[in-house]
């Protein structure tokens, strides 16, 4: 497996429940299921040009998770220089899991949390699959 570290890196949505899932999701995954191999940073480091932030891009993985369509995190890993090598919107798993929605950015709830959830787990499994491609 590479001993590249993989960068989880969600939008900064400050008013938008679907952010605060997919920060939730982030930090589920880099702190429970995959601490020893991902990681994240912060997106403002990446808008402000951060030499540190853009080279941890460039060499490793990165994943990025939006809140919506506008697709900030995205965007911003492709500015510091190249693609995610994952990229997801939580409206994918929303709607897939219709009844999972949101209640509010302090407290996604019940099906908020259960939403993060799904995510956290499909986004360590393709974080492994990524890492063992790279053998
Ligand atoms: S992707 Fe959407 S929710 Fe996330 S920071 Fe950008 S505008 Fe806000």
């Amino acid at each position: 497996m590479s001993d590249k570290k993989v960068y989880v890196i969600p939008c900064s949505g400050i008013g938008k429940a679907s952010a605060s899932v997919g920060r939730d999701a982030t930090y589920r995954v880099v702190e429970d299921l995959l601490p020893d191999r991902a990681d994240t940073l912060c997106l403002a480091l990446l808008t402000l040009e951060d030499e540190e932030a853009r080279e941890k891009v460039r060499d490793n993985y990165v994943v990025a998770i939006d809140g919506c369509a506008k697709d900030c995190a995205r965007k911003n890993v492709e500015a510091a220089g190249r693609a995610p090598d994952i990229a997801h919107r939580v409206q994918d798993y929303l709607k897939k899991h219709k009844d999972l929605k949101p209640e509010a950015v302090l407290d996604v709830g019940e099906g908020g949390r259960k939403l993060v959830e799904i995510m956290s787990e499909e986004l360590a499994g393709e974080i492994v699959g990524l890492l063992e491609e790279d053998d």
